[in-house]
């Protein structure tokens, strides 16, 4: 319909970050979202969450469930949505303009939330809601929220005085801020560092690590070279095979030192002020160190149960670790190689020592773990377990050409939610792998279905030949899905408590247990099938995979525990001095303490540790205590005979994948279980038992 005036102008652009995500599956609408718009699209959902709160805070009307807590529930959607689709391309395909608004908004942002978690009328309410709880007449799932409610609160400062809440609120701002240079400090070592190798430098490559170092040359502008980067698609690949010990050696010393690396990226400081800012904001909280704070609210609860966990398995890692070491040098000297295993030998040798004790090596494995049939196991085992199907849908909006969008439907042909898969690594990616949302499930306003993402940072395959996993891969693609699963079944009401809102404790859960299924023999024999002929994978190559699958578990899980314990010494300084840690030789003497063998490094070196500047501030050990649950569940489903039992896979659905926070996360295990976890499983499966 044309307008009634008789000149036609033209409307400034609608931002698209604030319009409605319409389409069939209502996805952000990436492809008109320029880094532009989210300036304004933030200043907006800001303003308009801060006048959401101000209507639950100052209202005069007694407080009420609804008028409270559903109403902050309820709040900050618009907000939401611009944050997650901001952090989501921050994280998975950042450039200069986006890494700049993240820059500026990181203070931004905590403020707002300190002026939340710090408003004294906004508490009074929730308090009065807490004390009078038994008598509201509450269901479960509210009664929950209103206490997390009120323990988030408590938890922010709430209860502290008025100067003591504007440190707070400085510490908060000042955090944020340390926390995104940190990380983008990570990723300019990553980006910039590069070792640039002549044909004569590839000895003990294969065709396939030789074609990926040569693209990556290729891109980085340097045709007819080969580039090995920092990526672990291509570092470790690099020590694992390169039998030139002088490269390995340089790109392991790299591959240690980012965020060490001196001068404008360098993470010491950062980390130190940090740790200091921490520890003070825990003692403002009447907790004598940031362990004791951050813990309190986990299922560990203290730091002694942390170590009493870390420290049952390092011994039984470390010996085992010794008997690796010996064996590696052994394997070097039968070589006649006359050298001492060092760290950047490890890899090389380990690899070595499979082929030759297993005929097993990533080579000849590879070939059966294509990408995608690695993905229709995952999608297939979400079939088998929960009934799920996934549609690709080829035309649906998407970030970047390589992401993938799949709809998902239940058994009843129903909508649950959309799935987004981004695979490749890419410079403007981040390192590592992990899930995301760019929408959470809840209920309080309409059926809002989840939009989850994976993104992972794989070698893509040559131009027209698919990407081949290591085993390696494949586990960690099950791992992303086994958290992409716990956001797509959410089914609770309130959305701070949908999907992966758990203590972080517990959050590891859905997904490692969801690697068991990816080498139960269901799966192996019809996804392990060769990318050109086709075939499953042989018989007896199958059984040397399985032979082999604790070899060098003692370096794994050493390497791991280091940087658990690290991180809990850390965030147990209990320092009062202004004096600012000195990063490097605090995580020497912890290692040394230990007993750290020197063959082997850290998983995470403090100036790289990017879990513990987010959410896994002294909760590192999260992995392993979710480890003791995903072993004791899985289990549940040997003692049926059948992995896929339907009785036990219901009860999973119910409890863990699609029970959000509703629960306290014990209780909801046991509602599993039936029992509480036993450790045993966890020693079993990593071949550390007795
Ligand atoms: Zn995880």
């Amino acid at each position: 319909m044309a307008g009634k005036g008789d000149k036609v102008r033209s409307k400034p652009r609608a931002n698209p970050l604030l319009s409605r995500w319409g389409g069939a599956y209502e996805l952000p609408p990436f492809g008109k979202i320029t880094p532009e718009d989210f300036r304004p699209a933030f200043a907006v959902a800001l303003k308009e969450h801060k006048a959401e709160i101000a209507r639950i805070a100052d209202q005069t009307a007694k407080p009420t469930f609804a008028n409270t807590v559903l109403a902050l529930e309820k709040a900050g959607r618009t907000l939401s949505r611009v944050a997650s689709v901001f952090y989501n391309l921050a994280g998975a395909d950042t450039n200069d303009a986006l890494q700049e608004i993240e820059r500026e908004m990181a203070p931004k942002l905590a403020a707002h939330e300190s002026a939340i978690m710090l408003n004294g009328k906004l508490f009074k309410r929730i308090e009065e809601l807490h004390e009078r709880r038994d008598a509201l007449k509450l269901d479960d799932e509210q009664r929950r929220i209103l206490e997390l409610h009120y323990k988030w609160l408590v938890r922010s400062g709430a209860k502290l005085n008025g100067k003591q809440k504007k440190r707070v609120a400085e510490i908060n701002g000042r955090l944020a801020t340390l926390a995104t240079q940190f990380s983008q400090n990570v990723l300019k070592d990553e980006q910039s560092w590069r070792m640039v190798l002549d044909e004569k430098d590839l000895d003990g490559l294969s065709n396939e690590l030789r074609d990926a170092a040569a693209r990556a040359a290729v891109d980085a502008g340097l045709p007819g070279k080969y580039v090995i980067t920092l990526s672990r698609s291509s570092v470790e690949p690099f020590l694992q095979f390169s039998a030139r010990r002088d490269l390995r050696e340089q790109a392991f010393n790299a591959w240690i030192r980012r965020g060490e690396m001196g001068e404008k990226t360098d993470n010491r400081a950062i980390t130190a002020e940090i740790i200091a800012l921490r520890t003070e904001f825990a003692k403002l909280l009447g907790y004598q160190t940031y362990a004791d704070y951050s813990l309190e609210s986990t299922m560990a609860k203290t730091p002694d149960s942390v170590r009493d966990l870390l420290t049952a398995v390092w011994e039984p890692a470390v010996k085992r670790a010794g008997d690796e070491r010996d064996a590696l040098q052994e394997r070097a000297r039968a070589e006649g190689s006359n050298i001492e295993i060092a760290p950047w030998d490890w890899r090389y040798y380990s690899e070595k020592e499979r082929k030759a004790r297993f005929d097993v090596d990533e080579s000849a494995t590879r070939p059966y773990f294509a990408l995608d049939n690695v993905i229709a196991a995952a999608f297939d085992t979400a079939g088998k377990l929960f009934g799920l199907k996934f549609k690709e849908l080829k035309d649906a909006p998407r970030y970047h050409d390589d992401v993938r969008v799949w709809e998902v439907t239940n058994r009843r042909g129903e909508h649950v939610g959309m799935f987004l898969g981004d695979y490749f690594a890419r410079p403007s990616k981040r390192s590592g792998a992990w899930m995301s949302a760019f929408r959470s499930q809840s209920r309080v306003a309409g059926d809002v279905r989840p939009i989850i993402v994976n993104v992972m940072n794989f070698a893509k395959g040559e131009e027209g030949q698919p990407s081949l996993l290591s085993l390696d891969d494949a586990r960690t693609l099950f791992h992303e899905f086994g958290h992409g699963l716990h956001g797509l079944l959410s089914d609770v009401t309130y959305p701070s408590i949908s999907g992966t809102a758990v203590t972080r404790d517990f959050v590891e859960l859905p997904s490692q247990l969801y690697e068991h299924w990816l080498m139960v023999p269901e799966t192996l024999e019809k996804y392990a099938t060769h990318h050109a002929t086709g075939k499953p994978m042989p018989k007896a190559l199958l059984k040397r995979i399985k032979s082999a699958r604790n070899f060098n578990q003692g370096f794994s899980t050493v390497e791991y525990l280091a940087s658990a314990f690290v991180d809990m010494d850390l965030h147990a300084v209990d320092a009062e001095s202004n004096e600012m840690l000195d990063v490097a030789a605090f995580e020497e003497s912890t290692l040394q303490r230990l007993g750290m063998p020197n063959e082997i490094v850290a998983r995470h070196r403090i100036p790289h540790f990017l879990h513990i500047m987010g959410g896994y501030a002294a909760g590192y050990y999260s992995y392993l205590w979710s480890e003791v649950m995903d072993a004791d569940a899985f289990a549940a489903f040997e003692e049926t005979g059948n992995a896929f039992d339907r009785k036990t896979a219901n009860k999973l659905h119910k409890f863990i994948y699609s029970g959000g926070n509703r629960r306290d996360p014990l209780e909801a295990y046991v509602a599993f279980r039936g029992r509480p976890p036993e450790i045993t499983g966890l020693l079993k499966k990593r071949g550390l038992a007795g």
